[in-house]
């Protein structure tokens, strides 16, 4: 008996009572019966949408993706995505379904999802009508029906069958596999927006390292700058990393100066594109466990940005240099806390105040009190910075 929370049971049984049938289909079932938490949960009727709002006429109700039959429902404060019945679309140039056909029968909506595991409903007991548990037991990702029409209508599933393996630890069944790598070429007909959200749960998961290595020709379709570069020392690195942006990091790091035009091709976000592109151009850079060496680096780049370059760094091998300035850096940001001139407790005005003149050389003399700061020969104190100031200023 899966256990539905309670907005979720409660959109079952509203429907339930309109005369309507309902399943939560998808992913929600899948992750129960392997014991992981759903993301969400996702729900199907034989409702036409237009009926699903009267149903819940006294809720709060919006048409999310009402051209593919689904609205959101508020529903004890959550939103719930309830999608009615659909057949398998003819898919016109890959991207976009020509037409919505809405149907009454649940069983034609679960044959035209993509895998065996992602085709389960649940409402009292679970409806399994393409073997998706067995496919759970032995971990197998399955295309439903023929692999290669399937990919062939949507290309993205090419990716898809990728991702569920390495998030779930699953092999891909040797016909399905075989047309991922023969239809690997058809994502090139699929939005970068797609694309970007599934590589990013792929390069997310337990196994990614793994997958992108054994599949890494369906990888270069969409990043043809990989050429005939060697991804294995990078997903060797990828492998030991946890952090998202630093496993993206490694993804994109055999790319060098093309990372971030190949990343933004791919829709990453301007932080995302930056924080790669920080660790791409500085992945050399020098570094020691000499304080002076870490002041300096401190006043020119980012805390977190140097910690997650060292942190880059270990995955690919590990240096006892990089060790030593990884801690010392921590020290010293804690100990210093004034790397910017935002932090010092005097400012331009202070220097005009006590006579400089207006130019760079306020700047210059704040630079300079900054850094003298930051190596800890000055307190972060008004009177000491002021003083030293009029130091300065004497010096012309
Ligand atoms: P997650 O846990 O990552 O949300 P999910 O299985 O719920 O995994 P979604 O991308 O949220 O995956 O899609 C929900 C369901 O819709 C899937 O389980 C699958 O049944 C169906 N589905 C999604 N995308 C496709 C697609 N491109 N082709 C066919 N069916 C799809
Ligand atoms: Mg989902």
């Amino acid at each position: 008996m899966m256990r539905l929370p309670s907005y979720v049971q409660k959109a079952l049984d509203k429907l339930e009572s309109g005369g309507y049938e309902a399943y939560v289909v998808g992913g929600a079932v899948r992750d129960y019966l392997l014991n992981k938490e759903p993301n969400d949960y996702d729900v199907s009727t034989n409702a036409r949408p237009d009926e699903v709002r009267e149903v819940f006429a006294s809720y709060r109700v919006f048409d999310t993706g009402i051209k593919h039959g689904t609205v959101s429902v508020m529903i004890e404060r959550k939103m719930l995505e309830i999608t009615t019945y659909r057949s398998e679309e003819d898919y016109e140039d890959f991207r976009h379904p020509k037409k919505v056909t809405f149907v009454r029968d649940l069983d034609t909506d679960l044959k035209r999802r993509d895998f065996t595991i992602n085709a389960l409903a649940y409402n009292r007991k679970i409806i399994d009508r393409v073997g998706g548990i067995a496919d759970l037991k032995s971990k197998i990702i399955r295309a439903i029906g023929d692999p290669e029409e399937r990919f062939t209508e949507d290309p993205l599933r090419i990716l898809r069958a990728l991702r569920f393996a390495a998030e779930l630890g699953f092999t891909i069944e040797p016909s399905t596999a075989a047309a991922v790598l023969a239809h690997a070429g058809l994502i090139t007909k699929v939005s970068a927006e797609r694309i970007n959200i599934e590589l990013n749960k792929l390069l997310a998961a337990p196994a990614a390292a793994a997958i992108t290595g054994a599949y890494f020709p369906v990888i270069r379709v969409f990043i043809p700058e990989y050429r005939a570069l060697d991804p294995a020392p990078h997903l060797a690195a990828l492998k030991r990393l946890e952090g998202f942006h630093l496993r993206l990091a490694a993804f994109f790091l055999p790319l060098g100066a093309s990372a971030p035009a190949v990343m933004r091709r791919l829709k990453y976000s301007r932080a995302a594109v930056k924080k790669t592109g920080f660790l791409v151009d500085n992945f050399s850079l020098e570094l020691s466990g000499e304080e002076e060496r870490l002041v300096s680096l401190l006043l020119r780049y980012d805390y977190r940005d140097l910690i997650d370059l060292i942190d880059l760094r270990a995955a690919y091998s590990p240096r006892a240099e990089d060790a030593a300035a990884r801690e010392g850096l921590m020290r010293l940001y804690r100990e210093r806390e004034c790397f910017r001139l935002k932090d010092l407790k005097i400012g331009g005005r202070d220097l005009l105040a006590i006579g400089f003149k207006e130019g760079v050389g306020v700047r210059l003399a704040l630079e300079r009190i900054l850094s003298e700061v930051a190596l800890g020969k000055l307190p972060n104190r008004r009177e000491a910075l002021l003083k030293r100031a009029g130091e300065i200023k004497k010096e012309g």
